[in-house]
């Protein structure tokens, strides 16, 4: 079982997110399928599901390693360098 390293240095208390959808997608006019939330910096993105898959170009674009789903009733993070649920 690989270790994740990068959930203890993730900032505390979690950042608040910058918006409550995904910004490239409104932007594109794509439609997001899930929503996920960066841990390092509040972004929110489209999950892998989506067309455009915004959380994951974030995490290649920032190197921001965790995020959480930003889905109601779901409680998951998911390192993208380990890739780990975590
Ligand atoms: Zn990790
Ligand atoms: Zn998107
Ligand atoms: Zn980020």
């Amino acid at each position: 079982m690989k270790q994740c390293t990068h959930v203890d240095a993730l900032p505390h208390p979690e950042p608040q997110p910058l918006g409550g959808t995904c910004p490239e997608c409104l932007a594109e006019g794509t439609d997001p399928v899930q929503l996920r939330l960066c841990l390092t910096c509040g972004h929110v993105g489209c999950c892998d599901s989506s067309p455009r898959r915004h959380a994951t170009a974030h995490h290649e674009e920032t190197g921001h390693p965790v995020i959480r789903t930003f889905e109601p009733g779901e409680d998951w993070r998911w390192c993208f360098v380990d890739h780990v649920l975590v």
